[in-house]
């Protein structure tokens, strides 16, 4: 009886035991799952932070204006971003390649291998090969690890193209005003010695002399006043007044100021333009820009002939056209015209007493009122110039703006 006891207790204490050895075992499991579970879970967020932080970082990287292009200590592309593929037109992925393999630049190998050697090359001008003249700065270091050790070479390239342009625009332009200013005054004192030498007392000359250094100090002080415009259009230091302006009177004014200059020549203005026709605009910047295109259309338009002048309405914008008679436009020439100083021909421009900058002010004031301005060739002869002025400033209606720079 004592034995069978014993058997039957201990049996109960064996399943007992199993049954909580068992269910330790299942806990442990299920405890070592979740410790799975929750460390995937730790690892997923740690490469999330880490792919967007690489995704940042790479973001940053493209979004720089200047080109970064990185070597690692192989002197093979480790890493460029997009303004170095757009500087350099790539099409292809170039990591792992040469910087000769995938520029095929000895120019930039030179630089890279002065770097290598100098330990970094500041300032380097780059002109790429191309028709395009483009020119980049370059500044290149190698970069070392904490023990000062090289891991490479990393190369910054800023585009200086447009500075270049700008700089090149201002070369030209005092280039221009030295010589434009330099002629009449050497004339002046090549007549004022002749003067001073005798032909004060001579009176077949002397008047004609004296007229003609007027004639020479008109120019000088057109070509003063002038620069002075372009000066003030182009530094913003002109703020347009935009009141509500009749284009259709300020048109009958501009050709009633030149009516005399016109029948000089032979010429007369013929209008075509509605009673009164408003447009937000400066009047004394808008006349401007008219004289001189009625001016230029008497002085080119080859006399004889009539000015025709329409003003309409079309698309939201009124168009001036400004027709003349005259032989035109050499074809090679429409498109340049509105640059400062350009002229076909220089001797005739000088002549008619030009500066060269008429119609690069009308341009400069015709966008500054938001139009557009343009030239062509009438296909029965003659040239025709084009204005736009629009009906409305955009909404915000404003009494002044600043007039924009532009490049010619
Ligand atoms: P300019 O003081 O020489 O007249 P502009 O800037 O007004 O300077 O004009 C630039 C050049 O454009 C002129 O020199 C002339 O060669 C040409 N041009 C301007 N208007 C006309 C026109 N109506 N017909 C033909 N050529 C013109």
């Amino acid at each position: 009886m004592f034995w069978e006891s014993l058997s039957v207790i201990l049996a109960v204490a064996l399943v007992a035991c199993q049954l909580r050895w068992r269910r330790r075992v299942r806990e442990d499991a299920a405890a070592r799952a979740r410790r799975e579970a929750e460390f995937r879970d730790l690892q997923a967020r740690i490469d999330s932070v880490a792919e967007r932080e690489k995704a940042k970082q790479e973001t940053l990287f493209d979004s720089m204006a200047e080109g970064v292009l990185l070597l690692d200590r192989k002197n093979r592309v480790a890493l460029i971003n997009q303004a170095v593929e757009q500087l350099f037109g790539l099409s292809s992925d170039i990591r792992g390649m040469t910087v000769m393999e995938a520029f095929r630049f000895n120019d930039l190998q030179a630089i890279v291998n002065r770097a290598i050697k100098e330990g970094r090359a500041q300032g380097e001008e780059l002109e790429l090969p191309g028709l395009e003249r483009r020119v980049l700065e370059v500044n290149a270091a190698v970069y070392l690890n904490p023990a000062g050790a090289s891991q490479g070479t990393i190369l910054v390239f800023h585009d200086l193209t447009r500075i270049k342009q700008l700089e090149n625009t201002r070369k030209e332009f005092v280039a221009n005003v030295s010589h434009e200013l330099r002629t009449p005054l050497s004339m002046i004192k090549g007549y004022v010695e002749t003067l001073i030498d005798g032909a004060k007392d001579d009176p077949e000359v002397a008047p004609k002399f004296l007229l003609t250094i007027q004639k020479h100090a008109d120019r000088l002080t057109a070509l003063i006043e002038d620069l002075l415009t372009i000066s003030r259009l182009e530094s913003g230091q002109i703020v347009l007044n935009l009141q509500p302006l009749d284009l259709s009177s300020l048109i009958r004014r501009v050709a009633d100021e030149l009516k005399d200059r016109a029948a000089k020549r032979n010429a007369r203005f013929v209008i075509e333009a509605g009673d009164e026709i408003r447009v937000p605009a400066d009047g004394e910047r808008l006349h401007q820009a008219l004289f001189n295109l009625f001016d230029n259309a008497i002085k080119y338009g080859g006399g004889n002939g009539e000015v025709r002048v329409i003003c309409e309405i079309s698309a939201g914008r009124v168009e001036i056209s400004v027709r003349d008679r005259g032989p035109g436009i050499p074809p090679d020439a429409v498109e340049r015209i509105f640059e400062r100083f350009y002229r076909v021909d220089r001797a005739r421009s000088r002549e008619q007493g030009g500066t060269g900058l008429g119609l690069s002010i009308v341009k400069h004031i015709v966008q500054s009122h938001g139009g557009e301005v343009w030239a062509r060739n009438e296909p029965g002869g003659g040239a025709a110039f084009f204005l736009t002025i629009p009906l409305s400033t955009g909404g915000a209606v404003q009494n002044s703006l600043p007039f924009r720079e532009t490049a010619s």
